[in-house]
């Protein structure tokens, strides 16, 4: 009897394994997949983030290196190598993650899980107990009427198909301009392709700062990114060498199509549960298909908890981790906790996009009165000097506390700098405590200190 069966092993799974076992529970993980480490580390932030790495240094190359007084051979893309190295880089992580499984005393049990009753998860013809058990499913791609995915043939694809493309493509149609649609459309831009990128709003990455969106599809623009934004995808068919996407301009009406030789569906992303049981066992879902839990992650049936992104909330690896944690140190008889007011988002593109808590926007629909401190990159003489001057911080501020409410950044090593105001935000600090803590020079940090004096008396390199 194990204390803990936790179902599926993406970061929300396996993170609330090892945190189980640390608290000396006896914990068994249940993974499907033929490694650990789920979307995130299988076919998701991990080989994306080696592709944006590998393309942006070649941009790098293309665009800066002449300009550094490097000169040499132009760079030529070895495709079946890139694709090596994305693949050496999941597998030293899920191999990880296996490891730390080993060494925490996890037990890996292979194979599809069902929860045949409060207790009971059957994989194969076995039937393990367990005093608790979590769902850690995740999620999948999720489908757009009118478009048949076909990652095999290469033509019509999800994420994970456009993460293991047969080749580089020409022509790139990405219908969707969200966080994924962006990272993946700016790997293949820079790696030749004719990117357009289809949305159905008029606006790129709903939810970001309106400052923020703007800059990027300047900046994503200048790196040869097309947007058709306001398009009502119709649908789209495949050919031998393409597609042909036909979609609806809202502004007018008019029906238009266009060509590419493949087009990546990236609208969104579905909570998956299926083959679980949930629905005999009783779980309550909602209306949009994910598993409801109350503020410690517990499902409607005793015993049975969810996290991830097979509940509600923003789909992110690190929304997932800290659920995993938090409901193990619930089941430890603990109290595990999750600030949902302080989770950062991130954009991997170049210049990258990270945001926390509130926009401006939000803010002053909430009725609060707030300053805003802003500060462009092209005052910081460290992102000059690495040709990425275009962007800026922008720090929200409560007007009469000083409390920072949200932080905005398009910039160089944005994903990282978000996390000066994450923690200055669960310690409810002012603008002024950012403006007052010193800063290594040069350093591109110095922009999130600036932006906070901005809020104040007045930035200095402004
Ligand atoms: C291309 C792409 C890029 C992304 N980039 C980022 C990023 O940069 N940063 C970020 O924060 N997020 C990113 N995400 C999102 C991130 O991957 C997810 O939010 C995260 O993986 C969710 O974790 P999870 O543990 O809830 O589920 P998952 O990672 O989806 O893991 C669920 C696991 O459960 C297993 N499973 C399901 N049902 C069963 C069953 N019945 N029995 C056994 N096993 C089962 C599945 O096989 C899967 O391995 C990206 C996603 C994609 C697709």
């Amino acid at each position: 009897m194990y204390d803990l069966i936790v179902i599926g092993a993406g970061p929300g799974g396996y993170v609330c394994a090892i945190r189980a076992a640390q608290l000396g529970l006896k914990v068994a993980c249940v993974e499907g997949r033929e490694t650990l480490g789920g979307t995130c580390l299988n076919v998701g932030c991990i080989p994306s983030k080696a592709l944006l790495h590998a393309s942006h240094m070649l941009h790098e190359t293309h665009e800066n290196f002449e300009k550094m007084g490097l000169m040499g051979a132009h760079v030529e893309v070895d495709w079946s190598k890139m694709q090596d190295y994305k693949q050496d880089t999941v597998n030293s992580n899920t191999g990880g993650i296996e490891f730390l499984f080993k060494k925490n005393k996890v037990d890996w049990i292979k194979g599809w899980a069902s929860i045949e009753a409060p207790g009971k998860v059957k994989v194969g013809d076995t039937v393990h107990e367990a005093k608790n058990i979590v769902v850690a499913s995740g999620s999948v791609p999720s489908a757009l009427k009118g478009l048949e995915i076909d990652n095999e043939k290469g033509v019509i694809v999800d994420s994970t198909g456009a993460l293991a493309l047969p080749k580089i493509p020409k022509s790139m149609v990405v219908i969707g301009a969200g966080v994924i649609g962006l990272e993946l459309g700016s790997v293949y831009r820079r790696l030749g392709a004719e990117v357009t990128v289809v949305e159905y709003l008029d606006v790129i990455t709903p939810g970001m700062d309106a400052e923020v969106q703007k800059q990027l599809q300047k900046t994503l623009t200048k790196q040869g990114l097309k947007f058709v934004l306001g398009a009502a995808v119709q649908g789209a068919t495949a050919s031998d060498d393409g597609a042909t996407v036909s979609y609806q301009l809202k502004k007018d009406g008019s029906e238009q199509q266009i060509e590419a030789e493949v087009v990546l569906v990236s609208t969104g992303r579905r909570p998956y549960a299926d083959g679980l049981g949930l629905d005999a066992l009783g779980v309550e879902m909602t209306d949009r298909g994910y598993i409801k839990v109350d503020g410690h992650w517990a499902t409607s049936v005793k015993g049975v908890y969810a996290i991830g992104d097979a509940v509600p909330g923003p789909m992110l690896a690190h929304k997932a981790e800290d659920e995993g944690m938090a409901v193990a140190e619930v089941i430890a008889g603990k109290h595990g906790h999750v600030n949902y007011d302080v989770i950062p988002s991130v954009i991997y593109t170049t210049p990258e996009v990270a945001s926390v808590g509130l926009t401006e926007a939000a803010a002053k629909e909430g009725g609060r009165k707030v300053k805003v401190g802003k500060f462009p990159f092209m005052g910081n003489a460290r992102a000059k000097a690495q040709f990425l001057g275009e962007g800026f911080v922008k720090l929200i501020a409560d007007a009469e506390t000083d409390r920072i409410l949200g932080c905005h950044i398009i910039g160089p090593s944005a994903g990282d700098l978000i996390h000066e105001v994450c923690v200055a935000m669960e310690f409810g600090a002012s603008a002024e405590d950012l403006a007052l803590t010193c800063h290594a020079h040069p350093t591109v940090s110095e922009a999130v200190r600036e932006a906070a004096l901005a809020c104040g008396s007045g930035a200095i390199h402004a």
